[in-house]
């Protein structure tokens, strides 16, 4: 909330605060002793005139070459430079013609003080600000009115309300006037919190003080932000009758944006027509509405006619907001040639406009481009590292996510929340337990674990890295629970296998009063499908249109074809998908492909496999599938000839790759591949391992190997399925009482599901794995997907 200083003031301001202190010291005496003023010895010379003619002409830094040159200027003339660096800056000039003044043991007068406590809240400067407030006190002057309003500002706008608060109440009646109020107002509105802001308001009513339109200009930012549209309403036409309107731009701004955040955008877009002299700042507070209302064209739209029709430049805040509408959109394009324009005016220093830039590349998928820029900032802050981070686990570079992060921490940076949100994802997707624990420490130190968005993102987390009762504990002692939280147990529950869990919590959820949404039936559906509930499925699924008014998307079919095709319904499941009242995609037939592999259902397979190839190159991963088909029953002509037709079209079958977190360190394979470090002695685990099963009764599933090979090969093929791998290096670094945890980027093969369970007697382990659909929790032999995925 609160603003900081820039790094070169702050640094500058230190510089001038070590400086004060030595100045302080000496001046200690002459603050208690206050001497005479100066006689004004130079009242004959022109200089004075000269100084103040600049000055009105804004020509601080000629007036400041006069005034150095005047021997003895007065105090009005003193006043009146640090009034011109308080108004224009460089602020920090202020305080040291202060100091300076101090330092000639001249007495500052209440004229003095208000301009330069308006510097130290430019620098935020509190500390100095209480400085100065001792030094009006010691020369009696703090309960000046001038002065004691001016103090009250400078804690308000430093952050420190309840100095302000009690400078405030200690202040007469009289004395409170207008701008007081106004400042106590401000502050209270600036921090966000509508209901004292609101409260000050009608106390200042009551106090007889009729607010002006500053007053307004501050109280109706709080409004927007709590949704009171009835408040805006009030102050509004409370504006029309006092005619506050004739041409006042910055009133009409904020009511605009009180009314855009208020959703009411029409309204606001009429007060914005009724501005006659708009500016850069009101324009776009109406393109960040347009934004925030998803109404991109409107804004880019806007946006050109504040360009062409308006003759207006862009402000940085206006460039970052147009740039989140190319985001919204993905248009590359555009965004480009806004990148473009911002590195021509040289706005590409600033950091906000940097953020919005690197959003802007990651939501369009080009991570480089993003990574490149965020290396160039000269300023970064946690905003930036948010918004690359998202990026990453966006575009599936989840392990890049951690890395950047670690990179923030190695440079002192402290994430905010939204790092923590976007983060938490990658965690989610590596299963990287560790990180994600780590995440989620963080999250309590900081205090953000009360955060709804925070909770739903950790429980996901855990619930990813297979510690689903650690989600059900966080989702329990959750405060604030939104439809995500919900959805995001349930769905938990359905990939851990654990259906009643998932269907009572989704009664509970019911009878909280809240309302399933459509992802809530995905997760129902998805379920029921893994663990063969064909029954409750199909109820629910007429269930959500019948009594929840939700029309099944996509998404819903396919869980549907899924749940039927893999119970073995597959010619119901053929009928569902001809009655489908849309066109059905790739996902449709690939669900019912899939069960047809698993049903040895060749026919059926031929059929599906043809309608996925007339839908073109989605179908990728489908091929595979059919030859699978083929070869399970041993017909590898035909597999062989898919393969070719695969080939042939240049399709590539994504490799099967698995990982695993061994001491927050996260190992990948991929099948067949050698390269680990290590692959000597994973070879030599793996063959012990063989030995082993086969005398416990293991036989390679023929049906997965990709030949008609003799049968050792088929062995030593399946031997380098990705997943052994990463089950072996597990069993080689992992104590024996640990879970072993790995996840794969496919869907588990059945050979691989076999030999587990025959790993899992041979070595007493637990073995846990995370595939693309759900999870395999192996023990003693067995799956708790009792063969079912
Ligand atoms: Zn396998
Ligand atoms: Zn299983």
């Amino acid at each position: 909330m609160r603003r900081c200083l820039k790094r070169e003031e702050a640094s500058i301001f230190l510089i001038n605060w070590q400086r004060h202190r030595q100045i302080q010291i000496q001046s200690c005496h002459y603050i208690s002793h206050p001497p005479r003023s100066p006689s004004p010895s130079n009242s004959s010379s022109n200089a004075p005139h000269l100084v103040r003619d600049y000055i009105s002409r804004n020509e601080i830094k000629l007036a400041r070459h006069v005034f150095d040159k005047i021997p003895n200027p007065s105090i009005v003339l003193w006043n009146m430079m640090i009034r011109a660096y308080a108004w224009a800056g460089p602020f920090q000039q202020s305080i040291h013609l202060y100091l300076q003044m101090l330092h000639l043991g001249l007495t500052p007068t209440k004229f003095t003080f208000p301009f330069v406590l308006k510097a130290c809240s430019a620098l935020q400067a509190l500390q100095l600000g209480r400085l100065i407030h001792n030094h009006a006190h010691l020369l009696g002057l703090s309960m000046d009115v001038y002065v004691s309003t001016a103090l009250l500002d400078m804690y308000a706008k430093c952050g420190n309300l309840f100095e302000a608060q009690t400078l405030f109440n200690t202040m007469s009646h009289v004395d409170r006037d207008i701008v007081a109020w106004n400042a106590m107002i401000a502050a209270f509105s600036f921090h966000a919190l509508h209901a004292e802001t609101m409260q000050l308001l009608s106390q200042m009513l009551q106090d007889g003080i009729s607010p002006n339109s500053s007053t307004f200009v501050s109280v109706l930012p709080t409004i927007g932000q709590a949704n009171a549209l009835r408040q805006g309403k009030a102050i509004h036409s409370h504006c029309l009758r006092r005619k506050f309107f004739c041409d006042n731009v910055v009133l009409a701004t904020a009511l605009l944006d009180m009314y855009a955040k208020c959703n009411h955008l029409s309204y606001a877009r009429k007060i914005f027509n009724t501005v006659n002299k708009k500016n850069e700042i009101c324009c776009t507070a109406m393109i960040a509405g347009y934004v925030l209302h998803h109404c991109m064209p409107d804004a880019l739209a806007l946006y050109h006619d504040m360009l062409c029709i308006y003759n207006l430049n862009p402000t940085p805040a206006t460039l970052a907001t147009v740039l989140r509408a190319c985001a919204q959109l993905t248009d590359l394009k555009r965004g480009k040639n806004l990148h473009c324009h911002i590195i021509k005016s040289g706005i590409h220093l600033d950091t906000t406009v940097g953020n919005s830039l690197i959003s802007m590349y990651a939501k369009c998928g080009i991570m480089d481009d993003a990574a490149g820029f965020l290396d160039e900032m000269t300023s970064k802050d946690p905003v930036s590292y948010s918004a690359i981070i998202s990026g990453c686990v966006q575009n599936g570079y989840a392990e890049k996510a951690l890395l950047i992060f670690r990179q923030m921490q190695s440079l002192g940076i402290e994430p905010h929340l939204e790092t923590m949100i976007a983060l938490l994802p990658a965690c989610s997707h590596l299963a990287a337990l560790q990180h994600g624990k780590s995440c989620h420490g963080y999250a309590v130190v900081r205090g953000f674990s009360n955060d709804t968005s925070i909770c739903n993102a950790i429980i996901d987390m855990y619930s990813k890295c297979g510690k689903i009762t650690i989600s059900r504990e966080i989702f329990d002692r959750m405060q604030n629970r939104d439809i995500i939280s919900w959805n995001t147990m349930i769905i938990g529950y359905g990939i851990h296998g654990l259906c009643v869990e998932a269907l009572s919590l989704f009664h509970e959820l019911m009878a909280s009063g809240s309302k399933p949404d459509d992802v809530t039936f995905i997760a129902v559906l998805s379920a029921c499908s893994h663990s063969g509930l064909v029954t409750e499925g199909k109820y629910w699924f007429s269930s959500m249109s019948r009594d929840f008014n939700i029309k099944p998307r996509m998404a819903h079919y396919i869980c549907m074809v899924d749940l039927l095709a893999r119970a073995g319904n597959l010619d119901e499941a053929y009928t569902f998908i001809q009655r489908m009242p849309f066109v059905p995609d790739v996902r449709v037939w690939g669900a019912l492909l899939a069960a047809c592999r698993t049903h040895k259902n060749i026919e059926m397979g031929e059929q599906v496999s043809k309608k996925i190839q007339l839908l073109g190159p989605e179908g990728t991963g489908n091929f595979v599938l059919m030859s699978n088909i083929y070869s399970s029953v041993g017909r590898w002509n035909d597999a062989a000839h898919i393969r070719s037709i695969q080939r042939h079209h240049g399709y590539k079958k994504s490799p099967g790759c698995s990982w695993v977190e061994i001491s927050g360190v996260i190992h990948a394979f991929i099948g067949g591949h050698q390269y680990h470090p290590q692959s000597a002695s994973i070879n030599n685990k793996l063959q012990e391992l063989l030995v082993g099963m086969k005398k416990l009764g293991y036989r390679a599933d023929s049906s997965f190997a990709l030949h008609d090979v003799e049968e050792e090969e088929k062995e030593q093929i399946l031997l380098y399925h990705s997943e052994k791998i990463a089950i072996a290096f597990g069993i080689l670094h992992n104590s024996p009482s640990d879970r072993i945890l790995v996840t794969k980027n496919l869907r588990i093969c059945a050979d691989c599901h076999s030999a587990i369970k025959f790993i899992t007697l041979l070595t007493k382990r637990e073995i846990t794995v995370r595939d693309v659909s759900r999870f395999h929790h192996f023990k003693n032999g067995m799956c708790n997907c009792q063969d079912f995925w």
